[in-house]
């Protein structure tokens, strides 16, 4: 059994691409094209190049001897923290930019939630001279001031959503109408393993880089290619993907996925999409999308903005349903907890998101000679305002 994509685009009933008439031809053209574009030599050499010498690949592969104590097995990070730009986002985004140059597109277009994404997507559009829109939710633009600006000053005009709860949906909502007015110019630059086929693939792709290192860090660290258990986050899925991408048919590696509980699955404020969600249609992919009974959108809810989304990639979705991958949701409090054990045991402040899967550590019962590889998929700097409301208490 492959828990990768199939031909049609879909991961067992999950996938798909459900889009609007006047995107067919751009979305087919991609669907076309891409596989032969990523894996083409002179897209190779130079998305190879700037994740060295731009991005600063590979990421260390950190043997966590505190945390390890602590939990009772051999834990190591993955430091996507230590990446240009803070996060794991720049993999996708330099790739995607290399593919959007090579289909002759003149403008790039990204939707944003934390800004996360928006920096990323800015920060290669500089680095390229191509101009850049970021779509990003009025909520979102007021709680996420530094990365507003960095993006402003990289050049992209951000532009405000008002509708819904001005958040990272309604942001997606408006990044595709801007792409079904622009299809022949414009790229969809896609924050996530989320949205039509080839989407989740061809980030999917663009962020294996950190398996395909985890492999090998591990056999000169370990002695083998491979660990006991894999554990990351996941918002729309691709910081997991990405780490689980080289393992996913090895099931000798145990896959663990947090996703944001909130205040608890039960407490009407969560945005645990694959324990709450149901079978729909988000932003053109078939997936588990948080829906109430007349299949609106739930609006979702985190203490962290990179998670608070309301669908999930479907490549999750399939794993989750097969039992390939346990998923369990952390709460706002366990994640919090998590921040300041990983800075006190070990020096790192985490993004709020990677706190997620750190939350889970507490959960399992792990043997001593288990290899942990959990990937701390961003900094914490954009999320000290959040973090010194609960220093004090
Ligand atoms: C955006 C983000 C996430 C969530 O996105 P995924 O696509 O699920 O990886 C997680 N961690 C950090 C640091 C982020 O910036």
């Amino acid at each position: 059994m492959s828990y990768q994509v199939d031909e049609k685009g879909y991961y067992g009933r999950f996938g798909g691409a459900y889009i609007p008439e006047i995107l067919h031809k751009c979305v087919e053209d991609l669907q076309k094209s891409y596989l032969t574009i990523l894996e083409s030599k002179s897209f190779g050499t130079e998305y190879r190049d700037l994740l060295r010498d731009y991005a600063g690949r590979p990421s260390p592969l950190y043997f966590a001897k505190r945390l390890s104590e602590k939990y009772g097995c051999r834990i190591y990070l993955k430091r996507e923290d230590l990446n240009h730009t803070g996060a794991h986002k720049i993999n996708n985004t330099i790739g995607q930019i290399l593919v959007a140059q090579r289909m002759g597109k003149t403008r790039i277009i990204a939707e944003t939630g934390a800004g996360q994404h928006g920096v990323a997507t800015a920060t290669v559009c500089a680095l390229m001279n191509m101009p850049c829109v970021v779509y990003m939710g009025k909520t979102d633009i007021e709680r996420q001031q530094p990365n507003v600006k960095k993006m402003q000053m990289l050049g992209a005009a951000v532009v405000p959503v008002l509708s819904g709860n001005m958040t990272l949906k309604d942001a997606t909502n408006e990044a595709i109408r801007d792409w079904c007015c622009h299809p022949s110019d414009t790229f969809y630059i896609i924050g996530s393993t989320v949205g039509p086929h080839p989407y989740p693939d061809m980030v999917a792709r663009l962020q294996s880089v950190i398996s395909e290192e985890i492999k090998q860090q591990l056999t000169e660290k370990e002695g083998r290619d491979y660990p006991d258990y894999l554990m990351a986050c996941v918002g729309g899925g691709s910081n997991a993907a990405g780490t689980i991408y080289h393992y996913l048919d090895d099931e000798r590696t145990k896959i663990i996925l947090a996703e944001a509980g909130g205040e608890g699955i039960l407490s009407g404020k969560s945005a645990a999409t694959i324990q709450l969600g149901k079978e729909g249609i988000i932003h053109g992919a078939r997936t588990l999308v948080m829906q109430n009974e007349d299949g609106q959108i739930e609006e979702p809810y985190s203490i962290s903005a990179g998670l608070d989304y309301p669908g999930i990639g479907p490549i999750h979705a399939n794993i989750a349903e097969k039992k390939r991958a346990e998923v369990i949701a952390i709460n706002d409090d366990e994640a919090i907890a998590a921040v300041f054990e990983l800075t006190r045991l070990e020096g790192i402040i985490p993004a709020l998101e990677s706190a997620h899967i750190l939350g889970a550590l507490p959960k399992f019962g792990f043997k001593r000679d288990d290899v942990v590889v959990l990937t701390v998929s961003g900094r914490g700097d954009k999320d000290m305002d959040t973090y010194l409301k609960f220093m004090n208490q």
